[in-house]
Order: structure tokens, then C-alpha cells, then sequence
């Protein structure tokens, strides 16, 4: 069953009520004039905000209009008028508990969003259900939708209302692979042996921006606020292999502030730059000669031992490289069989440092390596194909407040003891020390992490729009604490009423940060100011070059072989108030001691 959230947002504020208040007598010069006044009164807080225009005030601002103890045509229009000139926009807090309101609503169709993207579990640049899918809600909530962006065909843009500011929002829909597992079950029950499947969680973030941006957009019609609403996909982060090709061709170029949401266990935003690395995705190829390994070793040229001599060059290498740097990488190709002398042969790398200066240098001393291999096995380096990358990620300090101010608003969801439960067995399974279950205590508002502080780890190219316009991430709880990440441990919240929570929370504190955009424009222009300062010396520039092209065609393989087989379980609404339902889970199902 679904848990609808409670948000403290309730708890904590009372209800507005427009009021009207007749003021004053007849008056004399300088006394009170009749007059409606416009104000609200908030009861809990016994707040009272009363505006009496005198006489003299009226005066002023409209000479000649009034005349007193005169009832004409023209005082009679002022009466009528001038309320409405000195009334207030409605004031961010009555949005922002419509927003709330407006997302609770959702709540069914965020589950299902949730529930819908984790069963189709497709791995990066072959998102065809989730993009398909998730275009139709946008669609029918009467988004305009660019399809297949950068000439990825998976992404898109889709864009509702006129005008500025123009606010995107954005979260990643990729899959993992090799990490199919049963959700709310804790322990490994693949639901399908080898296939892939969200072991990150990247089926829950466009939940929280669809929500939101519905919520927004509807406020922004009964308000008549002016802006535009943008939302975008990260295709395949997994691979950062997309964002930076959005900001090469243009699709930020009109965007005044982005938020971007990724899963977590929290829900919180920092701001300035970021922990973790930015990277560089390359793929080296080289050819050789075949010849009968054993008949005729001695006429061939082996790919294959390029590659391997790259991989010890790097592992060599290594001991010299600045603490934070990471670099991995697998063997693509590595020949056919034993007995033909591999004549293609390729090995992937992920080159990750802290800032794009020394990210380009690990780059320059990869293709040394490379150079080297081939000269050393008498091959050919063919091919240094970038098949993505990413900027460290900086983000904007006046938004993540702004957010911030949110997220003490909203708060946690409140856990019960089935979520709990689900949680504490997955991270006794995870071999956790510390068997903490679900937070139930914020983070705090964290700055920047200096690089002297920053050792490194993960990267999203998020961090290329980061530094292209204002952007913050929000991260909101919808999985467990203290997993390994990119594993199916990571995948067993991700369809059960902790995604779902999670998800709520998220899509109310982005509502609310939208509210804050469209409504007040010293929030914009603050955001800009710190952007100018962010970038007057760090300047972006992209690790992409002129003639890459996104690689659309990687994980093309996987899907097939298990596309066919993932169909039987893609979930089905219409039959099944939850996905748990449909597999026929019981929540949580937990080993028995
Ligand atoms: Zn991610």
C-alpha cells in the first residue's frame, strides 16, 4: 500500500484568509479615507499584517482623484480600483502551501512514476519506455516536447509557458547493469538473472521535477505568474555521456536557473563547489595482424597486448597521480578466440581529478600510454574516442539557501516501522558495521568543499550545466544509507514506499524552491551575481570536441539480449495499485534468522 506523507508543513502553519477591513470615518484632510484594505491574517502565529492608507497617502499618490465627502464617479472608481493597485502578489507562503497541497495530490501518480521507471530498468541511451513513457505524462499536462535532443533519441525538452524566467529542471533515468533485483526484499532475488536494473535509484528523480513542475505550472496559471518551465532528461549519467552535449548545442543558452534532483538518503543541497571528481570517458582502439597462435604466433601483432600493456602503464603510473585522482577501466574487446592473434582489441577509462586542468592532464598522459603500448606491441592506435565527461560540479549558494529554507519546511518523511525494517535488514546485508535504518534527522546546509578536503569519488555531468547557468542538485531520500552504490543493494528501496516518500518530499521542497524563482526576482538576480563570481576566473570550456557525437549506440547489445525477457514485468497501473503488488511482494519480505 502507498503511505501518503505527512509534511510538517502542515503542522507549522496555519491557513491563510484573504480579508477585506473597512477603515476609517468621513474623515477630514489627513484623517482616515473609506477605504478596503487588503490584508491576511495567519491565525496559529496570531500575525497580522494591516494596511490603512491615509488620507495623505492618497493624496500624494493620486492627486486630484478624491474628493472628500463627495460621493462622485471618480472617488467611486478609486475606491473600487485602488485596493487592487496596493493589494500584494499573493504572498510565497500561501503558494508555497499550494504547492504542497498540489503535490500531495500527486502523490498516486508519483508512485507510479517511481514504480513505472524501476520496472522498465533500461541502462543509458536506451531509455526508449522511461523517455516514451514519461513524454506522454508531460504531453498530456500540455508540455511541448522536443524529441531526440543533440541527436540523442532518447532525450528531450520540454517547455511550458512564455516568457522569463525561464527555470529548468532536470534528474537522470538510467539503469545499471547487471543490478535487477526484486524491490523490498532484502536480499539478492534478481528479477531477472543478469539483467540490469536500477541500482542507483534514477527511476525516482523525474517523479520529483514532473510533480513539481505540474504543481508550479498550475499555480502559475491561477496566479498568472509569468516564466517558463523547462524539463530535461540525463540520458545515460551513468556514461556522462549527454549534458555536456546539451550545453555544446544551445539548450541553456535562454535558461536563467536550473535544479537538478538526484536520489539519496537524505534530503538535502549544497552549495559552491561540490565533493567528488570531474571526469573524462575514453574509449582506445588498436589493431594488429592476426595469425594462428599457435601454427604461426610469430606473423601476428597483437591488439590485445596493447591494451595490456596500457593497463600496466596506467597501473605503474598510478603511484605518481595526486591522491584524489580515480581511474578505472574494462576491456571492451579483447579478441575473439584463443587460438586467431587478436587483431582489434579496446580498453575503456574513466579519468577522474577535481578540476578540468588536471583532469586534461591524466588525459595527456593517457594517450602517452597508449602511444606507448602500440609502439611497444607493434600496433596501431586506431581510435581515442570520448565517450563522455563531466565538470566537477559547482553550485549556486543563493538557491541551495532559498532550497534549504525548504527543506527545513517539508522535512523527512515520516518512516514506519516497515520502511525501518526494510532498511536495517538491507544494511546488515550490506555487511554495515552500523545498522542505523532511515534518517531521521536533516543534514545540514553544506558550502564547498575546498580541495585540500575533496578526495575524490563520484562524478555527474551535471556539473557542465553547473557551470553553464545557476544550478543546485536537491537530494531527496528515497533509498538506505550506507550502501556501495551501482549494486542491487542500492535497487530495493527504489519501488516501495521509501522511493515513494522520498519522491514526495523531493518533488515539495522543488515546488517550493519553483515558487521561490518565479515569485521573487531578487532570488534570480542574486543567483546571477554569484554565477558572474563563480566563473570570472574558472571558465568553462568543453572536454567534449567539435566533432564528438554522443554514443548512442552503447548498451544497445545488453538491451536486446534482455529486453524481451524485462517486458513481462514492466508494471501495469491499471491492474496494480503498486509494483510490490504486482510481483506479489509482501513489505518487507526480510531473511528469516
Ligand atoms: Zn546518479
Amino acid at each position: 500500500m502507498y503511505h501518503k506523507q505527512k509534511s510538517p508543513l502542515y503542522r507549522s502553519h496555519g491557513i491563510y484568509i484573504p480579508l477585506s477591513l473597512y477603515v476609517g470615518s468621513g474623515g477630514t484632510p489627513g484623517g482616515c479615507v473609506p477605504y478596503f484594505v487588503p490584508f491576511r491574517v495567519k491565525f496559529d502565529k496570531v500575525t497580522m499584517v494591516l494596511r490603512i492608507l491615509t488620507y495623505n497617502e492618497v493624496k500624494t499618490k493620486r492627486e486630484g482623484i478624491f474628493v472628500m465627502n463627495k460621493i462622485n464617479l471618480k472617488s467611486l472608481l478609486y475606491l473600487i480600483i485602488v485596493p487592487f493597485l496596493f493589494a500584494e502578489n499573493p504572498p510565497s507562503d500561501k503558494l508555497k502551501l499550494m504547492a504542497v497541497e498540489k503535490v500531495d495530490s500527486q502523490s498516486k501518480l508519483i508512485q507510479e512514476m517511481v514504480d513505472m521507471i524501476f520496472s522498465f530498468g533500461e541502462l543509458g541511451f536506451q531509455e526508449i519506455e522511461t523517455s516514451n513513457y514519461l513524454i506522454g505524462i508531460l504531453e498530456q499536462n500540455g508540455f511541448k516536447v522536443t524529441r531526440g535532443i543533440s541527436g540523442i533519441p532518447t532525450a528531450w525538452m520540454a517547455e511550458w509557458g512564455k516568457g522569463k524566467p525561464v527555470i529548468a529542471l532536470g534528474s537522470d533515468i538510467d539503469g545499471i547493469p547487471k543490478s535487477s533485483q526484486m524491490p523490498g526484499v532484502a536480499y539478492h532475488k534478481p528479477i531477472i538473472e543478469g539483467a540490469p536494473g536500477h541500482g542507483e535509484g534514477h527511476n525516482s528523480g523525474q517523479a520529483v521535477i514532473v510533480a513539481a513542475a505540474i504543481a508550479m505550472k498550475e499555480i502559475m496559471i491561477n496566479e498568472k505568474i509569468k516564466g517558463t518551465l523547462k524539463i530535461w532528461p540525463g540520458v545515460a549519467e551513468e556514461l556522462v555521456a549527454t549534458k555536456a552535449y546539451f550545453v555544446r548545442d544551445g539548450y541553456f543558452k535562454d535558461v536563467d536557473a536550473c535544479i537538478f534532483t538526484h536520489v539519496s538518503s537524505n534530503l538535502a543541497v549544497t552549495h559552491g563547489q561540490a565533493g567528488g571528481n570531474g571526469l573524462l570517458s575514453v574509449e582506445y582502439s588498436f589493431k594488429g595482424k592476426t595469425a594462428h597462435s599457435a601454427g604461426s604466433p610469430w606473423r601476428g601483432k597483437s591488439a590485445l597486448d596493447a591494451v595490456e600493456l596500457m593497463n600496466i602503464g596506467w597501473n605503474f603510473r598510478r603511484e605518481h597521480l595526486r591522491p584524489p585522482y580515480r581511474i578505472h577501466y574494462i576491456i571492451t574487446d579483447g579478441g575473439d578466440q584463443p587460438n586467431v592473434v587478436p587483431r582489434n582489441a579496446s580498453v575503456w577509462y574513466y579519468l577522474r581529478e577535481l578540476d578540468y586542468e588536471h583532469i586534461m592532464e591524466l588525459f595527456d598522459y593517457s594517450n602517452d600510454i597508449a602511444e606507448g603500448a602500440a609502439k611497444m606491441s607493434g600496433t596501431e592506435l586506431i581510435s581515442t574516442r570520448i565517450l563522455g565527461s563531466a565538470w566537477p560540479r559547482h553550485f549556486n549558494e543563493p538557491i541551495a539557501r532559498a532550497m534549504y529554507t525548504n527543506i527545513k519546511e517539508v522535512g523527512l518523511p515520516v518512516w514506519d516501522k516497515n520502511d525501518q525494517a526494510l532498511a536495517k535488514a538491507v544494511q546488515k546485508e550490506a555487511g554495515n558495521k552500523e545498522i542505523k535504518g532511515l534518517p531521521t534527522e536533516l543534514d545540514s546546509l553544506r558550502g564547498p568543499v575546498s580541495s585540500k578536503n575533496n578526495w575524490g569519488g563520484g562524478s555527474d555531468d551535471i556539473g557542465d550545466i553547473s557551470w553553464t547557468v545557476p544550478t543546485v542538485t536537491l537530494r531527496f531520500p528515497s533509498n538506505i544509507p550506507g550502501l556501495p552504490g551501482h549494486n542491487w543493494l542500492n535497487g530495493i528501496s527504489m519501488a516501495t514506499p521509501i522511493a515513494h516518500k522520498g519522491a514526495v518530499a523531493g518533488a515539495k521542497v522543488t515546488a517550493m524552491t519553483l515558487v521561490d524563482l518565479f515569485t521573487d526576482k531578487g532570488l534570480v538576480k542574486d543567483a546571477k551575481k554569484y554565477f558572474k563570481n563563480q566563473t570570472k576566473e574558472t571558465k568553462y570550456q568543453p572536454m567534449i570536441r567539435k566533432t564528438d557525437k554522443p554514443a548512442i549506440e552503447l548498451n544497445e547489445e545488453i538491451m536486446r539480449n534482455y529486453r524481451d525477457e524485462m517486458k513481462k514485468f514492466y508494471y501495469d497501473p491499471s491492474k496494480y495499485d503498486t509494483y510490490l503488488d504486482q510481483l506479489g511482494i509482501t513489505y518487507p519480505t526480510i531473511k528469516k534468522k
